[in-house]
């Protein structure tokens, strides 16, 4: 019962339902999904660990705000100085397992159609393996650990929801994916870099109608 209020919460964040700053009534949660109240409290709990969720006293749980224009460039630097090594270092440390893995990613976001909101969260979660993944390969668990503590897919996605052109990033992806698979450690850092700095344009262009005076 905690995994349906954990899906259906995250749903509702993803495809913003539930608008960044909206507050979430714990009591109507679970009367909609028809659970008790502890369920959707421990959920609730699990989405805070993610930073998709805060928790103020005496108002209870909010939407995390949207980050910043300036937040998001931050938090882009600084995977521009991470994963640009990360990918290089999994590139030289492929094993036929790690390929196979590789190629059923591609093939999930592949099949991803532009513009269809039941698959965007699907193509986020498919990122979020691919550059998780990536980290995991380079063999340096300090790195890969604070790259999953950051959670930056789930922030850019909900803030690229309205946005949705995910074959722009998943041709990107490819890019990265077949470097790693040829073994090609410039190649993949490379292709990780041009990765990067296209989807912090598009995040950066999102972020910018949106903050445009609604004239
Ligand atoms: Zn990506």
């Amino acid at each position: 019962m905690v995994k349906q209020a954990y899906d259906h919460l995250l749903t509702a964040l993803m495809t913003l339902q539930i608008a960044p700053g909206d507050r979430i009534a714990i009591d109507q949660v679970a009367r909609r999904l028809d659970i008790s109240q502890t369920p959707v409290r421990e959920a609730l709990s699990q989405l805070e660990a993610k930073k998709l969720v805060v928790k103020t006293p005496n108002v209870g749980y909010r939407a995390s705000p949207q980050m910043t224009r300036e937040e998001v460039r931050d938090l882009y630097a600084l995977r521009q100085l991470i994963e640009p090594y990360t990918a290089a270092r999994a590139a030289a440390a492929m094993s036929p397992r790690s390929i196979a893995t590789l190629k059923s990613i591609d093939r999930a976001m592949s099949s991803i159609v532009d513009g269809d909101p039941d698959a965007f969260s699907n193509f986020a979660a498919a990122d979020d393996q691919l550059h998780q993944l990536i980290a995991a390969l380079s063999g340096n668990r300090l790195v890969a650990d604070m790259l999953e503590g950051l959670h930056a897919h789930m922030h850019i996605f909900r803030a690229l929801y309205r946005t949705n052109a995910p074959s722009e990033a998943a041709a990107e992806h490819r890019v990265v994916i077949d470097a790693l698979v040829a073994g090609d450690p410039d190649g993949a850092e490379n292709a990780m870099r041009i990765h990067l700095e296209r989807s912090l344009q598009r995040m950066d262009e999102a972020l910018a109608g949106e903050e445009a005076p609604t004239t």
